[in-house]
């Protein structure tokens, strides 16, 4: 049994590619309005056409996250356009991996400005309007923090990278516990290796050195990852699914 998604909306971090694209596709064909937040424009100006196009209702705000001014406008202008505000799917991230002596200081400042800063004030900003949602006809409200595998089981490389994604399920878990008794769901998706745009950011010299390792990975697609986050935000408001791990079949991963 799932619930309907219509007359809700949801914010979609990260919305110009990847899961985030896929979750926005997912969530809108489920009925919701989905603001789609990143910082190519040109790319959510097309996701938001192809949406019209299916009948669905859609948003692009062009925002880096990464600075507080625009991760709270970005939730503002969503509540100003659609009325309020009913799941937030917490997806950017940036995956810059690599042994951590020879690392660029700068990929560590990013991904910790991104996936942990980032997350954070679009979360704080979100949260009077999640609450508010969560106490009117509804009853329930979502925010949908993205981790990885990696934050689950940190490996060699990752060392960063898991140190982000781990401050997420900390963040998130304890975020639950506050909010419980009021209805706003937290819940913690933590895919295994998707074909997506993350793995190009990585400097070369770190590919190479892992490519026999990672030629023959299975991976997911970004639709599977975006049914889970769609099943989430679905489930009867008596549910919280709480934390999700999604391996691809046929792997070590
Ligand atoms: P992509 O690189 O395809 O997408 C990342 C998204 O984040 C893009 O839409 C990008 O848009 C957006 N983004 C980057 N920087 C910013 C910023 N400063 N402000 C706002 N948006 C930003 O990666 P995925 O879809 O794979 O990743 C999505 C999430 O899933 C990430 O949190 C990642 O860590 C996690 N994940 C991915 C896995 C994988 O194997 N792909 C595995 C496990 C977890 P733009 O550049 O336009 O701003």
């Amino acid at each position: 049994m799932s619930i309907s998604l219509t007359d809700t909306t949801a914010l979609v971090t990260g919305a110009s590619g990847g899961i985030g694209a896929a979750t926005a596709l997912s969530l809108a064909a489920q009925g919701a309005n989905v603001a789609l937040v990143a910082r190519r424009k040109d790319r959510l100006d097309e996701l938001v056409e192809t949406i019209r196009a299916d009948g669905g209702t859609a948003l692009a705000i062009e925002a880096d996250i990464t600075g507080r001014p625009q991760a709270t406008a970005a939730v503002e202008q969503t509540v100003q356009v659609f009325g309020g505000l009913d799941i937030l799917v917490n997806n950017a991230g940036v995956m810059l991996l690599g042994p951590a002596e020879s690392a660029p200081i700068e990929e560590w400042d990013r991904m910790i400005a991104l996936n942990l800063q980032g997350l954070l004030y679009t979360t704080h900003a979100a949260l009077p309007h999640l609450l508010a949602a969560a106490a009117g006809a509804r009853g329930t409200a979502d925010i949908i923090n993205i981790s990885s595998l990696a934050g689950r089981f940190p490996v060699a490389g990752s060392a960063v990278y898991s140190l982000t994604k781990q401050g997420v399920g900390a963040f998130g878990e304890a975020l639950r516990q506050e909010v419980a008794g009021r209805h706003v769901r937290v819940s913690l998706v933590e895919p295994g290796p998707v074909a997506t745009e993350l793995f190009t950011h990585i400097r070369p010299e770190v590919l190479e050195a892992n490519k026999d390792e990672w030629a023959d990975a299975t991976l997911l697609h970004a639709e599977d990852i975006a049914d889970t986050i769609a099943f989430v935000a679905t489930r009867p408001a008596r549910v919280v699914m709480s934390e999700l791990l999604i391996r691809p079949d046929g792997g070590r991963w």
